[in-house]
């Protein structure tokens, strides 16, 4: 069981199933949120425990389909909670215990800003990685 929470507390969420995979976005849109390192979830072991009526979900105009949810308190990045999708990303930045996982991929790498530097050897996709 993992706990997660945003800055202020009033977001709490727990994943009952360890996420099994880790990656780094480095769009400008992910830069922008200042959360860009997301683990995946499935729906079914997600439970929100707190504070789903603080989260604000800002919905991008397309093409891009992916929402931000964030505290509307302390601003802190959630990924994407609030989603009915069976599998999500939730922002690696708001777990309270320690996710025990490796980032296994970089995406988006030709938006990077040159003041980030990438430090490990996970795979590099100039894009998405599906595309
Ligand atoms: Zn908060
Ligand atoms: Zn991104």
């Amino acid at each position: 069981m993992l706990k997660g929470s945003c800055c202020c507390g009033a977001v709490k969420f727990l994943v009952s199933s360890p996420p099994t995979m880790m990656g780094t976005c480095h769009c400008s849109r992910c830069r922008k949120a200042g959360a860009s390192t997301f683990v995946f979830v499935p729906r079914s072991s997600f439970e929100m425990l707190s504070g789903l009526d603080s989260i604000t979900t800002y919905k991008p105009e397309a093409p891009y389909k992916y929402n931000r949810c964030f505290c509307s308190i302390c601003g802190t990045a959630l990924g994407e909670v609030t989603s009915t999708a069976d599998s999500f990303p939730v922002a690696a930045n708001c777990f309270d215990d320690a996710l025990n996982l490796s980032n296994l991929f970089h995406e988006f790498v030709k938006e990077k800003p040159s003041w980030y530097e990438i430090c490990d050897n996970a795979k590099q996709f100039p894009a998405h990685p599906y595309n």
